[in-house]
């Protein structure tokens, strides 16, 4: 299957969109507008007499409760509460889907994710680390070690890297992926020439596409690319998806809107 979103460019060789409709279709606008009712689709909040059993919309846990939307959604308490950081690594290490672009957008559809900030230098390498090993299950099931490891190493990469060191935290995040997948360390050959250059990949699409910090638009740059990367050097190939069109360009002052790839999603990069 052709790839239809690359860093070159976009084609329409093919649509898989089961996921992502699941999330986007239900939403006029994003989950972080909505100050009342479901988090998810903003529909009226039910409330019972007698709780039932219902599966938490991120992490997939099963709880009973009194409180759930007329669409079905319920998110469980620790997603609620949680912080981005908790809601990223609990979803990650649970989840079953091998999409790493698909995961992320779910993900970025939560009001813990704010617009912009750090915690996408944590999404990026944990969604691709739960996409990897769910899709080639590589050493038996080493997901949860290695994303709880990820969300670490992702800590120490501070809001506003792009800009004040030269160096994206969703790129440097596909560093921190590739190096768990390899075992590099700083004293590593091969390993070490992968993490670097799967990065340096990440920021040379991220810098050409330009415009102002968009912590969505760079994550899923980097993604994409990282994919690519995979792909090529390790033969592994993680299902294409053509992501909705993005959801969250209102929220963003600095959206380059038709200049960026992700917006309306269909039409090619200027
Ligand atoms: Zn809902
Ligand atoms: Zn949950």
């Amino acid at each position: 299957m052709k790839p239809v979103l690359s860093v070159s460019g976009l084609c329409h060789s093919s649509r898989k969109m089961n996921e992502s409709c699941y999330f986007f279709k239900e939403q006029a606008k994003t989950p972080m507008e909505y100050s009342t009712g479901c988090l998810i689709c903003g529909n009226e909040l039910l409330y019972s007499v007698c709780p039932t059993t219902e599966t938490c919309f991120y992490c997939g846990a099963t709880k009973e409760t009194n409180t759930y939307c007329e669409s079905g959604h319920f998110i469980c308490d620790a997603c609620h509460h949680g912080t981005a950081n908790d809601l990223i690594e609990r979803y990650c290490c649970t989840t079953d889907s091998t999409s790493p672009l698909l995961l992320a957008l779910k993900l970025m559809g939560s009001p813990l994710l704010k617009m912009h900030g750090p915690e996408h230098h944590f999404l990026v390498p944990a969604v691709l680390l739960a996409a990897f090993h769910n899709l080639t299950d590589a050493e038996g099931n080493r997901a949860t070690e290695r994303i709880q490891e990820a969300r670490r190493r992702a800590e120490d990469v501070k809001g506003g890297f792009c800009g004040f060191h030269g160096a994206c935290g969703a790129a440097i995040g596909t560093g921190i992926f590739m190096s768990l997948i390899t075992g590099a360390t700083p004293l590593s050959d091969t390993e070490r020439k992968q993490s670097n250059m799967i990065t340096a990949e990440s920021l040379r699409v991220i810098a050409e596409k330009g415009g102002a910090r968009c912590c969505k638009r760079e994550s899923l740059w980097a993604i994409i690319t990282a994919v690519e990367y995979v792909q090529r050097e390790f033969m592994v190939a993680f299902p294409v998806d053509m992501p909705p069109p993005c959801p969250f360009s209102d929220l963003n002052s600095e959206c380059l809107r038709e200049r960026c790839a992700f917006f309306g999603c269909g039409v090619a990069p200027a």
